[in-house]
């Protein structure tokens, strides 16, 4: 899959909708200043139109791309799990000791019999 960038007229028009201010924290760009941006980012899904484009500062699009970076590589993860690419993490083992002589002789406790909550009727002292 090749990466879609905003076609010249696409562009054009985000430039001018944003009318020389950054379009996340309305900062004022210099003129030719600002880079267009993907606002859900080409690798997943996001498509190379003007709904989907805006012109936004050095600062935001650096901390922007920081984070979709980090979507993309979960997303990534998260396909090669379903898909069986990535192998399940290993079973922790059991314990690797054997039960000591004496915790093996110990006779296990005795229960006692079960006390009756109620008393039958008739041995009542009524
Ligand atoms: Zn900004």
């Amino acid at each position: 899959m090749s990466r879609l960038e905003f076609s010249r007229k696409t562009k054009a028009a985000i430039i001018a909708r944003a009318a020389g201010k950054c379009e996340a924290c309305e900062a004022a760009l210099k003129p030719g200043g600002g880079e267009v941006d993907h606002i859900l980012p080409c690798a997943l899904g996001g498509e190379p139109t003007i709904a989907n484009g805006r012109l936004i500062c050095r600062v935001c699009h650096a901390g922007k791309t920081a984070n979709d970076i980090r979507s993309i590589r979960k997303a990534d993860r998260s396909r090669d799990k379903a898909t069986g690419a990535i192998a399940p993490k290993q079973k922790i083992p059991g314990r690797g000791f054997p039960i000591s002589q004496k915790a093996a002789a110990r006779q296990p406790k005795q229960q006692l019999p079960y006390r009756a909550l109620f008393k039958p009727v008739d041995e009542r002292n009524v």
